[in-house]
């Protein structure tokens, strides 16, 4: 079996409810289960700054499904809850974004894990600390809590304590 931590975004529409679509459509996926789910948080958005705030959590999953039938079955559910892609790291519905998966290590061209940005997202790195506080960097071997941006754009929106909240 193996574990992978994934983020998710939304700042279009009923936020929340694309947040709970989106994690139980993992969840019904026959070879993946939602194990533990972060709070749900507001946050600031970064990078295309013109643009309403996001609420972000972060699952982690247990599954039997390799990292590039993980990131298909992601972008499946993107696309289901109707993601249009236009601007980069712009508006959408959802977003879900594989940040680890086991201690891999993988540069393939359309797949990056460890997700290459996360070391510098607070919205990615206080939820999943939350769940997993001491984590560290499968290449660097550093505490991901050592090294937590500035996350005053980060606000406590809802407490999850549990996935069943979430399904
Ligand atoms: P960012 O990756 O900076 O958060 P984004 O999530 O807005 O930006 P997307 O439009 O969702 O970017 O994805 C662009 C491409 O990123 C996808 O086509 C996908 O193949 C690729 N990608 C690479 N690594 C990952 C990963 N770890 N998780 C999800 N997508 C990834
Ligand atoms: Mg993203
Ligand atoms: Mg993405």
């Amino acid at each position: 079996m193996n574990t992978a931590y994934i983020s998710i975004g939304s700042n279009i529409g009923d936020r929340l409810h694309h947040l709970k679509e989106a994690v139980r459509a993992l969840h019904a996926h026959e070879r993946a289960e939602v194990t533990e789910v972060s709070s749900i948080y507001e946050t600031a958005p970064v990078g295309y700054t013109d643009q309403a705030d996001f609420l972000n959590l972060v699952v982690c999953v247990k599954t039997l499904l390799d990292p590039y039938e993980l990131l298909a079955a992601c972008q499946h559910i993107e696309n289901d809850l109707g993601r249009v892609r236009e601007i980069r790291w712009g508006p959408r519905t959802v977003d879900l974004d594989i940040l680890l998966y086991n201690n891999d290590n993988i540069e393939a061209e359309n797949l990056l894990v460890p997700h290459p940005r996360m070391g510098e997202r607070a919205f990615v790195l206080v939820p999943l600390l939350e769940i997993t506080p001491t984590i560290e960097h499968p290449v660097t071997g550093i505490p991901f809590a050592k090294e937590v941006p500035d996350d005053t754009g980060v606000v406590l929106w809802k407490k999850v304590t549990g996935v069943e909240q979430l399904l």
